[in-house]
């Protein structure tokens, strides 16, 4: 008997194969019919005996080519066509757009193939891509997504290009930035002023003033980088002096996974992330010796590394004979990552003696994402090129919804039914460039999913920037959501949560309900609302923001009101090499409440301790202290410093007193860094541990959210 289906699927089907995928699969099983891509995704019809259609139905989600996702999929029952083939179809435009865009994948093992083939006629040539690679998300201006709408509409296909995209059996079928050296675009060195450097191998010029320690702004996927030869120190220390940037680690791209595994530890977990098709960034264990200079990543035990993911990063490599590079975003100091050649020149010419520019525009900023192997899992730090716009699936459905985040390392989040769709890292909301970006993010992401939000969300800080942007904006409702109330309920989203949990929202700072520096936090919540069970005694933060830029100010704010007077003659070096009356200025301020905010930060304390161990009494990037005294940490004492409990009327108390008194005398016995800091990281576990007990018999509840940056902590 011959049946004839239709099928509507939903999900990321265009511009990654799709079409061709299933005309292939309907022309091994012998049917007929047709295919296309609409605003919701692509619609299918086939028709055939039955057993070879429910052959199709059953093959169709399981054999997907690698980029594609389906989120949804209807099938309904059709009268027979009697059509005599199976068609692809012109796309057709509609009310509702609601396919997703593939985010940008790193160059395919066939193009990469095709790149080194001498014979091949894209040899060498820095754009090559398929439909299972290269750029998406980063050169779509709207949907449905084809070449008029992206960043390629301007390059006409030469005939051999159009050829390969019309053809259904070709892996380059509607590949929508398909070119080569005759149609599509094309890489220049300029030198600072803009100027083009006569020269015929620009990439291989690049290259070479690399190598003699140049720094080389080169034009990516999603922003420039700067970059550096990364074994090359007074290159690192130039490039760290020119971006004013001070101690914060670079990342660097890696010639390949096997010199990779020479200067760092690499298991299969972060094998997996470093090959995959989004290329993040991965951080790794060092290993010693290693050729890497010092200054890419000062005083912690990890590196930030990733592997060339376009065809220019391979090219780049083939031509210099450097083992790693430094590839730091194109900015200055916090600014976004520039995107436009010009005005690269403009932003970027006292930082870099080159630039490796290209004419193919980057419509959409998106810097390099940043995730590590942990405890068998992996963790998103920054979750940005390669991953969005694929959306956070979630369990129920939700109103159009804008939360447009908190002030530091922002990111917005837009939903629409099942999907919560997050933006791009937009960065610190702290300059007007920062400011623009983060304006321009939020009208991209509502024009290609197509939403319009009934609600905003913000965070209750009034002086954010998101929060003044939220409160400006006319007819829609707005919703003010606390920051560890938000940390726990996106715990709880991502994980398909309902009803009540105990969370653990610990990190820097979140304005509280009653105006207080919050940070150190456990709430028992739902999505609705949450209350306080615990939280650190709060202490004064000595000159507010200050404090946070040197921690030795909250090892002075909490030695004070631990030991009062007796401070001063505590048997340490900290005290003993304090500036005395600076010191005494600040335990005034503390003390009256000038300018000094209390605060229940678990950041803070880690700084702290930091400061009073002597590993740093000033940072120089954001939890510098915290990650240096994770990585200070020495093996095997069970020890635990002593966290007491107490209760203010509604919820418990954690009292440092105790840890501090612990911590002063093993300082006093001139015990190591290494074991005060692991005593401290134990002590924190087993008072985290105790509360989550007490929780439970307290109100019953069995599942616990960990959230906040302090959870960077492995
Ligand atoms: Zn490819
Ligand atoms: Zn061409």
């Amino acid at each position: 008997m011959e049946v004839r289906k239709g099928i509507e699927v939903a999900g990321i089907v265009q511009g990654v194969g799709f079409r061709p995928y299933v005309y292939r699969l309907a022309h091994e099983l012998g049917l007929t019919g047709a295919i296309a891509n609409t605003v919701a995704g692509v619609a299918i019809e086939v028709e055939g005996p039955t057993a070879s259609v429910e052959a199709f139905l059953d093959r169709l989600p399981r054999e997907l080519p690698p980029l594609a996702r389906i989120t949804s999929l209807a099938i309904r029952d059709l009268a027979c066509d009697h059509d005599a083939e199976f068609r692809i179809l012109p796309s057709r435009l509609g009310d509702e757009r609601r396919a997703l865009i593939s985010p940008d994948v790193a160059i395919c093992d066939d193009c990469l193939r095709e790149l080194f083939d001498p014979a091949d006629r894209r040899y060498h040539y820095p754009f090559i891509n398929c439909t299972n690679c290269g750029p998406r998300f980063t050169i779509v201006r709207e949907i449905p997504y084809d070449r008029p709408r992206t960043s390629m509409g301007v390059f006409p296909l030469c005939p051999a290009c159009q050829r390969e995209y019309d053809d259904p059996g070709n892996r380059r079928f509607h590949a929508q930035p398909n070119a080569c050296w005759d149609c599509g675009p094309r890489v220049e060195l300029w030198d600072v002023r803009g100027t083009r450097v006569e020269t015929g191998e620009p990439v291989a010029e690049a290259a070479a003033r690399l190598a003699s320690g140049a720094v080389v702004a080169v034009k990516g996927l999603g922003g420039f980088h700067l970059a550096a030869d990364a074994t090359n120190a007074v290159a690192v220390e130039l490039l760290r002096a020119r971006k004013r940037r001070v101690g914060k680690p670079f990342a660097i791209m890696v010639r390949d996974l096997k010199t990779l595994e020479q200067f760092c530890e690499v298991d299969d977990l972060a094998r997996g992330l470093l090959l995959g098709p989004e290329r993040p960034v991965v951080l790794l264990r060092k290993k010693h010796p290693t050729p890497i200079a010092e200054a890419v990543a000062p005083d912690i035990r990890e590196l930030g590394v990733f592997l060339p993911y376009t065809p220019l990063h391979h090219l780049l490599f083939a031509a210099g004979q450097f083992l790693a590079l430094v590839m730091t975003s194109g900015n200055l100091s916090e600014e976004p990552i520039t995107i436009e050649n010009q005005e690269a020149v403009a932003r970027l010419s006292e930082l870099a003696d080159f630039f490796l520019v290209h004419n193919r525009d980057i419509l959409v900023r998106c810097d390099d994402s940043v995730t590590r192997a942990s405890g068998g899992r992996v963790r998103q730090l920054r979750r940005s090129r390669g991953f969005v716009p694929v959306p956070v699936f979630l369990g129920k459905d939700m109103p159009g919804v804008l939360a447009v985040g908190g002030e530091l390392k922002n990111t917005i989040c837009l939903t629409r039914g099942r999907q919560a769709f997050l933006s791009q890292h937009i960065g610190d909301l702290e300059n007007l460039e920062s400011h623009r970006f983060f304006e321009e993010a939020i009208e991209h992401l509502e024009q290609v999913l197509e939403i319009e939000p009934q609600v905003v969300a913000y965070d209750l800080h009034p002086d954010y920037f998101s929060t003044r942007w939220a409160l400006g904006q006319k007819g829609i409702e707005r919703v003010g959501v606390q920051h560890h109330h938000a940390h726990i309920a996106s715990c709880m989203a991502e994980n398909h949560l309902e009803g009540q949990v105990i969370g653990f929202a610990l990190d820097g700072t979140g304005y509280g309900t009653d105006g207080n520096v919050w940070g150190g936090e456990v709430l028992a919540a739902d999505y609705r609302s949450f209350s306080r069970a615990a939280h650190f005694r709060y202490v004064p933060m000595p000159g507010g923001a200050a404090a946070i830029h040197e921690p030795w100010r909250m090892a002075v704010s909490y030695l004070a009101q631990h030991f009062g007077e007796r401070l001063w003659g505590l048997p340490i070096n900290f005290v003993k090499q304090l500036d005395r009356r600076q010191a005494e200025v600040l335990v005034r301020m503390a003390g009256r409440g000038v300018n000094s905010p209390l605060t229940s930060s678990c950041g803070r304390l880690f700084d702290a301790v930091a400061a009073l161990v002597g590993i740093r009494q000033r940072v120089t990037y954001e939890a510098q202290a915290a990650i240096e005294l994770e990585a200070a940490i020495g093996g095997g004492d069970t020890t635990a410093y002593p966290l007491e409990l107490s209760t203010d009327g509604t919820g418990w108390v954690i009292e440092t007193k105790p840890l501090f008194e612990a911590l002063i005398s093993d300082l006093g016995r001139n015990e190591t860094v290494g074991l005060i800091s692991r005593r401290f990281h134990n002590g924190l576990i087993e008072v985290f541990l105790r509360l989550a007990n007490l929780l439970r018999e307290r109100t019953g509840l069995q599942r616990v959210c960990l959230s906040g940056g302090t959870f960077q902590n492995v």
